[in-house]
């Protein structure tokens, strides 16, 4: 009797396991860059993580131009184990691909890749950029993970990786460029709650937020030397506010009173080369939204 009861409790951990695994979202973050996941959907991958969902960032480039001293394999190397570490403060998995920064092209290798990776995690939902933004490797990211999108379920291509059985909601991260449009809020998260581990996290990459941007923005000479104002200078630089668009996103899906005071947030665009989530499975695979 005592051996059945246990056997019993096993066989019902296994069922609850098998459902939580079926349950659980994935989600894979596609940038260009060692530090791109991080800021544009930094904030929405905590949240998710803390829900017990799957997030993975891929950073398609290794970093290895991102710097005004250093570079090569050096500097990969550095960039790599800040991946790392980022991964760790934001409970995500973090993998970052050799290819070479600012030299990224949407060839057929890349693309196969980018198609292996999306079903190895069997993507739920895959960000990554728009296709118009001021930089080479985010434009062909886009265009690498937009040339992804539908492959991902056809089994002749990258026949040695099994295909998803349904094309994953593809999204892109909000940017301000304008031509040939804007960016379109259809989903937007407030992140207030996790807005310090995300600045924490994003100061993982210590190469570029207290050296390279700084350089590249002539104010190396400003960045504070102790822990606490580092994180206050990533803060005032890339916490981001609410623009117009976004509070009336955020309405939509938080209510009114909710929605109208968030603070800080992240948008996403659905693209028209996924799945077109309807209202009911964007609710599912964002859980943290809640529409009043
Ligand atoms: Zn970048």
């Amino acid at each position: 009797m005592k051996k059945l009861l246990i056997l019993l409790s096993l066989v019902c951990g296994m069922i609850f396991m098998i459902n939580a695994q079926q349950d659980k979202i994935r989600v894979i973050v596609i940038g260009a860059h060692p530090d791109d996941c991080d800021g544009d959907a930094g904030g929405t991958a905590i949240l998710w993580a803390k829900m017990g969902h799957a997030v993975k960032f891929v950073s398609v480039t290794n970093g290895d131009a991102g710097h005004q001293e250093m570079g090569g394999g050096a500097l990969a190397k550095r960039r790599m184990a800040e991946a790392m570490e980022a991964g760790r403060r934001f409970g995500v998995e973090y993998e970052v691909l050799d290819n070479h920064d600012g030299e990224l092209v949407p060839d057929l290798k890349v693309r196969k890749e980018i198609i292996k990776l999306i079903r190895e995690w069997k993507a739920d939902v895959v960000i990554t950029h728009r296709p118009n933004d001021y930089h080479p490797d985010h434009r062909y990211t886009a265009m690498l993970v937009q040339d992804a999108a539908y492959m991902v379920i056809v089994p002749n291509i990258v026949p040695e990786t099994p295909p998803l059985s349904t094309n994953p909601v593809f999204l892109y991260t909000q940017d301000n460029f304008q031509k040939p449009n804007p960016f379109h809020p259809d989903i937007a998260v407030a992140i207030d709650d996790v807005i310090d581990q995300k600045i924490y996290a994003m100061a993982a990459h210590e190469s570029q937020f207290f050296e390279w941007l700084p350089w590249t923005a002539g104010i190396l000479d400003k960045v504070p030397k102790d822990d606490k104002s580092r994180l206050d200078f990533i803060a005032q630089r890339y916490r981001g506010g609410v623009s117009d668009n976004i509070k009336e996103t955020l309405v939509k899906w938080y209510g009114d009173k909710k929605g109208s005071q968030v603070k800080y947030a992240e948008a996403f665009e659905i693209c028209e080369f996924g799945r077109r989530p309807d209202e009911k499975e964007i609710l599912r695979l964002f859980p943290m939204l809640e529409v009043k």
